[in-house]
């Protein structure tokens, strides 16, 4: 998290002014991640990041990652759509860190299957966004959360381009719910659930940069199989450690156009519009203020001016 970052939010917090500045903030985020590509100056990634990189012309929408994701991470199935049958999660929750959603080109009629989870971005908002660093990018570049750290604000929520935190609602001590990368399993020299049950190798973990010489490998060898020669995330918000190809428009899979401006930094100039644009307002009640006082002063002087009438009157 950068000091400017912190110090935007801390101030808006000790202005008194936090909630409409966090959703004028938010607002104008959202706005601005909307807009592609803002000037770019793209963070390095760590010589050591590792992620995934995804390819839907490989995956046959199985869903075994979506529940390995669940049980090598301790999370309760979700059930409820198949009467407590199957594992049926519509989105990410909660209870779900990895799901698979199904997307549609409407121009060509194309379908699509999706993995969605946690980005890893390299200049990760949501860590940035939140003021007591529960979030944090670590070792391999992994973005992961503190409990200990967490006072459920639920910043990283509204800040995420990819609207991935999510916060269990219904749990008396809620927890941030996200993918770690699976670092529990890595620190055993293992790899994620979802890479590992894979069956056809749709999603692969492995270094960031050897994943994203495969992709853009795979683009060359092949250029008609996908939509375009880009491999989203390789420069996507400032980059990201989970890359996608994809036979479909990446907006048809969900994946916003956010430009390749880091989201923390365009937060930084919204904080920085917002705190320009308060001072209009700041002005306006500094001159309210002032008019007050003199109608206060005038008020007083003119009360005092007929007391004074008075007790002349009183004493002739
Ligand atoms: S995708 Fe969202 S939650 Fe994941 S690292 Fe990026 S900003 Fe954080
Ligand atoms: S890396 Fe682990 S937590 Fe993340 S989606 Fe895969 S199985 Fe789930
Ligand atoms: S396990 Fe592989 S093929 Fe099956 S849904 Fe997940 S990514 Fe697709």
């Amino acid at each position: 998290m950068t000091a400017l970052d912190r110090r935007a939010f801390l101030t808006g917090l000790a202005g008194g002014a936090c909630a409409a500045t966090v959703a004028a903030g938010a607002a104008a985020v959202g706005a601005a991640v909307a807009a592609p590509a803002l000037a770019a100056d793209l963070p390095t990634p760590r010589p050591d990041a590792v992620g995934m990189l995804y390819d839907t012309t490989r995956c046959v929408g199985c869903k075994a990652c979506v529940t390995e994701c669940a049980k090598v991470n301790g999370l309760e199935p979700e059930t409820g759509r198949s009467g407590g049958l199957w594992q049926m999660p519509e989105d990410l929750s909660a209870r779900t860190k990895n799901v698979i959603k199904l997307g549609k080109d409407e121009a060509t009629g194309k379908t699509s299957f999706v993995k969605r989870q946690c980005m890893h971005c390299l200049d990760p908002a949501c860590a940035t966004g939140c003021p007591f660093h529960a979030l944090t990018k670590g070792e391999k570049g992994i973005v992961s959360w503190d409990g200990s750290r967490c006072i459920g604000c639920r910043y990283c929520e509204v800040v995420c381009p990819f609207n991935v935190p999510k916060f269990e609602w219904d749990r008396f001590n809620p927890k941030i719910v996200k993918c770690e990368l699976c670092f529990h399993l890595l620190a055993e020299g293992g790899q994620p659930g979802c890479t590992r049950v894979c069956p056809t190798e749709a999603v692969v973990f492995g270094r960031r940069e050897d994943l994203l010489a495969e992709a853009k490998e795979r683009i060359r060898a092949a250029p008609h199989t996908y939509h375009e020669d880009r491999v989203y995330g390789e420069r996507d918000a400032g980059g990201t450690q989970v890359l996608y190809l994809s036979h479909v428009p990446f907006e048809t899979l969900g994946l916003p156009l956010v430009g390749e401006t880091p989201v923390p930094k365009v937060a930084a100039h919204v904080h920085g519009l917002v705190a320009k644009f308060m001072v209009l307002p700041a002005a306006a009640y500094v001159l309210m203020l002032r008019f007050v006082r003199r109608h206060w002063k005038e008020h007083d002087e003119e009360a005092r001016r007929l007391e004074l009438e008075q007790g002349l009157k009183e004493q002739l």
